[in-house]
């Protein structure tokens, strides 16, 4: 008897020790009870997580540093979808969306797909060159079905607030026991986002109407919403030519613009080029960012910072 207690608490006492070891390792993942969401983008991962804490397990379909133009999932990823409950889309015909939901969804049909666009109001892909330029009047509103819509709409925070109701009521359908802490989290993080938008009107008020002078045109959103002006230099995906160069440089002298902004996801030559050309430099900002609230604040701070230079 005294020898059979004694290997019990031997036993316990083993188990004891090894049970804070085993969440380093790698345990099988049926263990892990969370409910599986995959999301196409970086910033969606903060979305999903501040609404759903720890109920929630969020794998991303385009890694930071990737383009969602290009990218192609892998085989981790798609073992990531055969074993999820949830795909919370972008819905704004962004390439990877086109080119692989489809495929996804074959992968597990009974994932269920959200789309997190419902009610975001649409903006076309303008001209970017040549004369065009981006400012709050001469954007155009789509309504829902037409195909020319800019897709980077989670670059508002005023979409965000949209795409998060979008997020909270896929949540409660798929997790109905847990809806008031879903709620209680939404509520949290609109009170956030709200803080951030009447930050940067109030930070970007003496700014009206100034230009920016992007690569990549992901920022037509933010620029809507806080009326600046954003100028691109690809347009619809295309690399400029020499005359787009010549009047991108024209535009810049014009506008006093000497930054240059450039995604991590896209090459520095040509923007570089440019950058010489208008006796300017390149700075980077991050479209894809995962901490999305803070990144988009460090964004607002960097073009701040070129509108005080003369
Ligand atoms: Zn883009």
């Amino acid at each position: 008897m005294k020898n059979r207690m004694k290997v019990l608490i031997f036993s316990a006492a083993i188990i004891l020790v090894i049970m804070p070891l085993s969440g380093c390792l790698d345990l099988d993942e049926s263990d892990d009870d969370r409910i599986g969401i995959i999301v196409t983008l970086p910033p969606q991962i903060e979305m999903v997580e501040a609404l759903g804490g720890n109920n929630v397990k969020v794998t991303e379909m385009v890694p930071s540093g990737q383009s969602p133009h290009a990218y192609e999932p892998v085989p981790s990823q798609i073992k990531a979808v055969a074993e999820a409950i949830a795909y919370f889309k972008i819905g704004t015909g962004i390439e990877f969306e086109v080119n692989h939901l489809d495929f996804l969804q074959e992968k597990n049909q009974d994932m269920k797909m959200f789309d997190c666009s419902v009610g975001v109001p649409l903006l076309e892909v303008g001209e970017q060159y040549n004369g065009h330029e981006h400012t709050r009047d001469n954007i155009k509103e789509l309504t829902r079905g037409d195909h020319d819509e800019d897709p980077h709409i989670w670059l508002a925070p005023s979409n965000a607030k949209i795409m998060v109701r979008n997020i909270y009521d896929g949540l409660v359908t798929i997790d109905p026991e847990n809806k008031n802490f879903y709620e209680g989290n939404l509520h949290l993080y609109l009170t956030k986002l709200d803080e951030l938008i009447n930050d940067t009107h109030s930070k970007l008020e003496q700014y009206t109407g100034r230009e920016f002078l992007v690569y990549h045109p992901s920022w037509t959103y933010l620029a809507y919403e806080f009326n600046l002006t954003q100028l691109a230099i690809e347009e619809s995906g295309k690399e400029p030519g020499p005359a787009e160069l010549a009047a991108i440089i024209d535009k810049a002298k014009e506008h006093n613009i000497n930054v240059i902004f450039i995604s991590p996801q896209f090459d520095k030559a040509n923007a570089e080029y440019i950058a010489n050309e208008i006796d300017g430099r390149v700075e980077t900002i991050d479209p894809l960012n995962e901490n999305y609230i803070e990144n988009l604040q460090s964004v607002i701070n960097k073009l701040m910072n070129t509108f005080n230079i003369d």
